[in-house]
């Protein structure tokens, strides 16, 4: 198997430059309104500038002339500054430049002293995301793993989920404890309310399936929403989107297992989304001491390819449906 680490780049980061001047004032965030009543949806890519298939799902969007039938739809490219630094040759690197977007959606840390070239970004995106009522936030992964959604811990987020039909996975927890994501922030992840943010990793950052998927979930979530005519998806996705029912299955997360030891390794190469039988299962070592899998039908969330010490090697999570 080629350790997707070394995976080619089957994709093309689009020029996004067409979109830096959008029309509400900020860069790089356009909103289109339909003069009827209706929910506003923010598809947001880029909040790690390497995950490209969200900026190419974007820019399809764009060519298809997308436009809501009901309430508004905003187009949203978040860490834009990240993005600009892509390289072929190290396409890790422009995850972030100061540090991770996705880490920052506290009201603390917004309205703090403290600078980057993220929480500038986040500080001016702050207003765009707080008027959403629903967020998809388009990302994809390091390893090879299948399609999920991360629905946070709200039961709407999981119903919005399992509503798309699609992907199969739908992963539900509550975050990490580095710093919050925008998924959880503020109304979001409040128990009561309506306002609805779930985060799709489409696959492997560099496939080219990964960019079908984010462009999938986009159109499934527009047409659930009656915000777009049946004719603009049957251009693109239509027999997929009508073939396609694949049974959804759901994990909650009860655990995130951090590395204490920079000697962390897994018995086996997972990718993720692995379900493991037997509780007590030694799925890795860290040092001398082995991790077994807590209970029965344990699913390995994420497993992180390298770990250092205080990191998080994978999280655990139990189907529940
Ligand atoms: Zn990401």
């Amino acid at each position: 198997m080629t350790d997707p680490l070394f995976a080619p780049i089957e994709l093309t980061p689009p020029d996004i430059a067409p979109y830096r001047r959008g029309n509400t004032g900020i860069d790089h965030v356009t909103s289109l309104t339909s003069g009827e009543a209706g929910p506003h949806v923010v598809l947001n890519a880029l909040v790690h500038g390497n995950e490209i298939s969200g900026a190419i799902a974007l820019d399809s969007l764009f060519r298809m002339g997308v436009r809501p039938r009901r309430g508004r739809l905003s187009l949203v490219f978040a860490n834009t500054a990240a993005y600009r630094n892509f390289d072929r040759q190290n396409p890790y690197a422009s995850r972030f430049v100061d540090e991770d977007f996705n880490r920052l959606w506290s009201p603390e840390l917004l309205d703090g002293r403290r600078d980057s070239v993220e929480l500038r970004r986040a500080r001016q995106l702050r207003p765009v995301y707080e008027s959403a009522d629903l967020l998809l936030d388009l990302h994809s992964m390091t390893a090879d793993t299948a399609p999920l959604t991360l629905c946070g811990p709200t039961g709407r987020g999981r119903d919005l989920a399992l509503g798309l039909r699609y992907p199969a996975w739908v992963v539900a927890d509550g975050g990490h404890a580095g710093g919050r994501r925008l998924i959880d922030y503020g109304a979001f992840a409040a128990a009561e309310g309506a306002r609805t943010a779930i985060l799709v990793e489409c696959g492997q950052h560099w496939r080219a399936e990964t960019a079908v998927v984010a462009l999938e979930s986009c159109l499934r979530l527009l047409l659930g929403l009656e915000m777009i005519d049946a004719e603009l998806v049957d251009e693109r996705a239509g027999p997929r989107l009508k073939t396609r029912a694949d049974p959804q299955r759901v994990v909650e997360v009860t655990e995130a297992v951090t590395a204490a030891t920079e000697h962390f390794r897994f018995t086996a190469p997972f990718v993720g989304l692995e379900v493991i039988g037997r509780a007590g299962t030694v799925i890795g070592w860290d040092g001398e001491r082995p991790l077994r899998t807590p209970y029965d039908d344990c699913v390995l969330i994420m497993p992180a390819r390298r770990v250092k010490a205080g990191q998080t090697a994978v999280r655990l999570g139990r189907l529940v449906g």
